[in-house]
């Protein structure tokens, strides 16, 4: 099973390296590890269940499911 360090590597190699929920281009240093479908609920450590966040919105989304995260930002829920 691939780990966060190898998600990042293959994020990097792959030009992924925007903020998948703000768009922030982010360098490797600011890259956090998402899970879409969280830990707590039982989401996988799998490349497939990982997301490239911003340190911001890896703290907005906590333990949301991904559907429920960006509905709420679809809405505006969290715009200043
Ligand atoms: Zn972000």
């Amino acid at each position: 099973m691939a780990t966060n360090k190898d998600f990042r590597a293959v994020a990097i190699s792959r030009n992924r390296t925007r903020c998948y929920y703000c768009g922030t281009e982010l360098s490797p240093e600011e890259m956090t590890t998402d899970h879409a479908k969280p830990k707590s609920k039982g989401g996988s450590g799998h490349v497939e269940n990982l997301r490239v966040a911003c340190h911001e919105c890896n703290g907005l989304k906590g333990d949301k499911d991904i559907d429920v995260f960006l509905e709420e930002l679809s809405q505006g829920v969290y715009l200043k």
